[in-house]
């Protein structure tokens, strides 16, 4: 199958979060399958001058954006067999000091980007000599792929386009602007009605996207279930429900050439289930790194976005009730100010037993998954959640909370004694969440629990292989249904 992929962020070329590692595993998965993936996403700042092997192609963009006409170019990159990825060029838009914000501020002009964006690719899927049999778009900033596509067919002469399949990562981003920023999109009035891309006055992207197009799909069943709940809705849980017979739920997969303590350069000493020494350093060379006494004691980590959405609040909390016992925490994280200055006030107030660094460190990250005995992911909400599926396969024992993808990868010894490979809570405060810290320390009294724990997360297979299947199964849905229920 031919697939266009679309995404405002792609691993290794840029990363906010786990939309990038989603979207550059299953489409290498797809090219190592035998379909031809291609990936369009934006030319940001410093990815050319990293990646000077990239292509300039012969093509050249010069769409409408409103009454103004913006021009753009196409280079691109092929990194391996059947993949290919396309970079939109449009220096005006994309050479920035972040991808959606500076300083905690959006821009002030995220709709123009991303409906250029969203432009140039449905502009590729039409033009590319290269016929796609899907177009595959994620989360907000592409969400009006489908209306553009659907417009093109019944007003611009596109006799047959693909049908377009939407993943939501994370239903809470929207992509919402002021009413004005609908003359963007250059659409008619028909696709900015309640049943299309109005939210209550205003324009919502990944609104337009649910409701238009072909399938839809979230990114693990329980997330799928989750979403078209009220609590967990965020507003869209109405229309999600009206189109419920094309909702999917797939559980992220891991991308194991990455995430693997046996072959990791970044770690100090590999390690595997069979010769598990190499943790116990990974341990302590961290503990030395980041300051922390160098102990025995269990260490617990967590790698993540300071989001509310994290639990970051309850975990703050939590910890500050836990500290007294014999135990250390490394946080890496970056986020909101508050919550950076409340991991900095406990990293002060207990400066051998908790360490904390602030930005964005993929070196780190891989560190600290392989030197932590536990893995703290106390979210609110997780739609999939990556770390504690890099967890099991470091053998650091996840505490997570029972939501989205959480749920439906970790198991508690609570639900299966020989096949639990983590610690589970369910209600969302500090007092739950420090009763499973508690449950943690009580198991690493108990090295033939803890080992079986670490093996059951060690040889759990959660790789895109597995995974692929379920998207390709999507896309024929998608073919076979013609316009969208
Ligand atoms: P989300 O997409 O909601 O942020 P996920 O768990 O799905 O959460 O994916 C987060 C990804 O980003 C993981 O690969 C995680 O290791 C990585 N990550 C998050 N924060 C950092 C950071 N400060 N430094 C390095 N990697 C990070």
């Amino acid at each position: 199958m031919n697939i266009l992929l679309a995404t405002s962020e792609l691993h290794p070329y840029s990363k906010s979060g786990g939309l990038a590692d989603m979207v550059a595993a299953l489409a290498r998965t797809l090219a190592l399958t035998g379909n031809e993936a291609r990936v369009v996403t934006p030319l940001y700042r410093g990815i050319q001058a990293q990646f000077p092997e990239m292509r300039r192609e012969d093509w050249w963009f010069d769409l409408p954006l409103g009454s103004k006409r913006v021009q753009a170019e196409l280079y691109s990159l092929r990194p391996e067999k059947n993949l290919t990825i396309y970079f939109i060029k449009q220096p005006e838009f994309f050479d920035r000091g972040g991808y959606y914000m500076e300083n905690n501020v959006g821009y002030p002009d995220n709709g123009d980007r991303f409906i250029f964006f969203s432009k140039c690719v449905t502009h590729l899927a039409r033009y590319l000599p290269w016929r796609p049999d899907v177009i595959h778009v994620h989360d907000w900033q592409t969400g009006l792929v489908p209306a553009m596509v659907l417009n093109q067919r019944a007003h611009e002469g596109w006799g047959s386009p693909p049908p377009v399949c939407l993943t939501i990562h994370n239903l809470a981003y929207q992509g919402v602007f002021p009413p004005a920023t609908y003359a963007l999109t250059n659409l008619p009035p028909e696709y900015f009605t309640i049943e299309t891309s109005e939210y209550f006055g205003h324009l919502n992207c990944l609104k337009s996207g649910i409701a238009l197009a072909h399938c839809l799909t979230a990114v693990s069943p329980r997330y799928a279930r989750e979403i078209l709940t009220e609590e967990y809705g965020c507003g869209l849980d109405g229309l999600l429900r009206k189109r419920q017979n094309r909702l999917f739920g797939i559980l992220n997969g891991v991308d194991y050439q990455e995430w693997n303590p046996t072959t990791d350069p970044y770690l100090p000493a590999p390690y595997s289930l069979a010769r598990l020494a190499g943790k116990k350093t990974n341990k302590s060379e961290l503990q030395k790194d980041m300051g922390l006494t160098v102990t025995g004691a269990p260490l617990f980590g967590t790698i993540t976005r300071l989001a509310e959405q994290k639990g970051m609040d309850i975990q703050l909390a939590a910890l500050e009730e836990m500290l007294s016992a014999d135990m250390q925490f490394v946080l890496l994280g970056s986020g909101s100010p508050a919550y950076e200055h409340g991991y900095h006030e406990l990293a002060r107030r207990f400066p051998a037993k908790v360490a904390v660094r602030f930005g964005y460190n993929e070196r780190l990250a891989h560190r600290i998954e392989a030197a932590c005995d536990f893995y703290l992911m106390p979210s609110r909400y997780e739609p999939s959640g990556l770390n504690q599926m890099y967890s099991l396969r470091y053998g650091t024992i996840p505490i997570v909370r029972a939501t989205g993808g959480l749920d439906d990868s970790i198991t508690d010894f609570t639900e299966n004694k020989t096949r639990a490979n983590g610690i589970k809570f369910s209600e969302y405060s500090a007092r739950a969440l420090a009763r499973a810290i508690r449950k943690a320390l009580a198991l690493y009294q108990e090295p033939g629990l803890v080992l079986q724990c670490r093996r059951n997360g060690m040889k759990a297979d959660f790789s895109w292989e597995r995974t692929v299947g379920e998207y390709l199964r999507v896309y024929d849905v998608a073919v076979a249904s013609g316009l969208p229920a």
